[in-house]
């Protein structure tokens, strides 16, 4: 029995030649999409050598134009509208193969290349794991494409084609339910926000900080998009009743965590673009004339990673609470924003020196008020 499961996962893992379709359509078209379609160009940070690479932001009409095209090629019946969902594992396996296959690529073209701008200049250490896993490049590119632009794009547009299938199957197969009408309403709006403010990703730590290596593209590819939905995947097999109450309730925590998440990221993004802008109505508190510390960057210095904890919180409320497995994605959020953001205290006082410790003085919680 226990081999016929294993022989049986085995197989859903193997990655069969339309899966590698699915995928090279997929990236293809983002490749393509990306190149043709306007989008407002924006420079990125400035980087140590005085470079600044461009990001054409068309995010959100490269995703209502291949929702659009899937949606017809569904309707005329070219394409299943389940081809995810029923072939979840095996995409799964075909990514993570993709995964490994191109970072040791940018691994061995990183390693040689000559290079000295800050985007292609190579950072070795010699420890080959340690060089594939963080990366060697910091803006490696392909054919003229930003790759560590191109793959986060790939994988918050996943994470919503995953979910869309996902809706359609538990349509097809009559268990849509009030709880999965939720979890896709708050995904589509965060996702679709996401592209709405495309222009704030390009200066977030990813962007600016990572190099390009296995931990980045594995965790825009295959991380964000697979395990993100693991609620959708787990209300197909799962029933919940909601009541009224739970429902306006889950409503608030995706409302406010929405409102904090975004005001704060949109109040550092316009600070760093015009120090002097008023913040809630007010001129801003500076310290330093560098570090803002009004707003939501009064109240805690990652108050954006306490709306996107909310946020993450509100994904998986409507699964219930009869099993901790749909509450993956906010346990590992937790974690990985408690980590991140010692990392970036870490880099900010190394910058900023006295400038952060008087900012530590003015605002002492680092997420939560009164709690951490
Ligand atoms: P931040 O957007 O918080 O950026 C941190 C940087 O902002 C610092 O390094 C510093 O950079 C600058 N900074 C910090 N404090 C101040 C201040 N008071 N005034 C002005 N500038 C300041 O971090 P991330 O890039 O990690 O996150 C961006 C968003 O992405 C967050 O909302 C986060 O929740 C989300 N995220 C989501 C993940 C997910 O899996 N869902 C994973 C990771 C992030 P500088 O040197 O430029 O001043």
């Amino acid at each position: 029995m226990l081999d016929m499961d294993l022989r049986l996962l085995l197989q859903s893992l193997t990655p069969s030649s339309q899966s590698v379709y699915v995928l090279v359509f997929y990236f293809v078209y983002l490749a393509v999409a990306g190149e043709i379609l306007p989008g407002k160009v924006i420079r990125g940070v400035l980087l140590p050598d005085g470079s600044q690479l461009r990001y054409r932001c068309n995010g959100l009409f490269a995703l209502t134009l291949l929702v659009a095209i899937l949606g017809i090629c569904a309707k005329l019946g070219i394409v299943s509208p389940l081809v995810v969902a029923d072939r979840g594992l095996e995409l799964l396996s075909a990514t993570f193969i993709f995964c490994v296959l191109v970072t040791l690529a940018l691994y061995v073209t990183g390693r040689s290349s000559s290079d000295k701008s800050s985007s292609l200049k190579p950072h070795v250490s010699g420890n080959l794991v340690h060089d594939w896993w963080f990366g060697i490049q910091l803006n490696p590119q392909f054919l003229g494409i930003d790759l560590k632009f191109f793959f986060v794009r790939a994988g918050m547009m996943g994470w919503l084609l995953i979910n869309l299938s996902i809706l359609a199957k538990s349509a097809q197969d009559g268990s849509l339910s009030q709880s999965m009408i939720l979890y896709q309403i708050f995904c589509a709006l965060y996702i679709l926000d996401y592209f709405v403010h495309e222009e704030y990703m390009t200066s977030t730590w990813d962007i600016i900080a990572e190099r390009l290596g296995f931990m980045l593209v594995f965790g825009d590819l295959l991380w964000i998009p697979f395990t993100f939905s693991i609620q959708g995947w787990w209300l197909l097999n799962n029933k919940v009743e909601l009541t009224v109450p739970a429902i306006v309730a889950n409503c608030f925590v995706f409302l406010i965590g929405y409102m904090v998440f975004r005001g704060a990221n949109k109040q550092k993004h316009i600070f760093k673009k015009n120090p002097k802008t008023p913040i809630w109505g007010k001129p801003p508190v500076v310290v330093g004339g560098k570090l803002l510390a009004s707003g939501y960057w009064g109240i805690a210095r990652h108050c954006n990673y306490l709306g996107d904890l909310m946020l993450a919180l509100s994904f998986s409320l409507p699964c219930g609470i009869s099993s901790p497995v749909p509450y993956f994605y906010p346990i590992y959020l937790l974690i990985l924003l408690i980590w991140r953001e010692r990392r970036d205290e870490v880099r900010c006082a190394e910058k900023y020196k006295e400038i952060w410790a008087e900012y530590l003085r003015l605002v002492p919680y680092r997420i939560l008020p009164y709690v951490y």
